[in-house]
């Protein structure tokens, strides 16, 4: 961060917050694990774009929080984050047909869900 000429500090490059989410006991500990694996795992670093909402009647209202949206720009490596996920985590292993990671949303809205349940285990 650089000063300006008139000796405040320029916050112009600061257009982002980072937070930790392996801190953030609120969110579901697999759900945490979940994040900050597939951060590790694909090099890419995430935004989200939502966690808590208030009044929400599924898991984006639930607490402990087992409801994230990420941000994605490109929707082949959304597909790819999506798939990679679902390879490791199964959401509920007697509701194979609901996944831990969605990829949805068209152009500024692409977003992975990233979800989990109680039953939520690593495969
Ligand atoms: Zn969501």
């Amino acid at each position: 961060m650089d000063a300006n000429s008139d000796g405040r500090d320029d916050y112009s490059e600061v257009d982002n917050m980072r937070i930790d989410v392996a801190q953030l006991e609120f969110i579901d500990s697999n759900l945490r694990t979940i994040l900050t694996e597939t951060e590790k795992q694909t090099g890419l670093e995430f935004t989200i774009t939502s966690l808590y909402r208030i009044n929400d009647s599924g898991v984006h209202g639930a607490l402990p929080l087992r409801g994230t949206d990420l941000r994605m720009r490109d929707q082949a490596i959304g597909e790819r984050v999506e798939a990679h996920i679902n390879s490791k985590w199964a959401y509920d292993p007697s509701r194979p047909q609901h996944k831990c990671a969605l990829l949805h949303g068209v152009g500024s809205n692409l977003h992975i869900h990233v979800q989990t349940h109680p039953n939520t285990v690593r495969r």
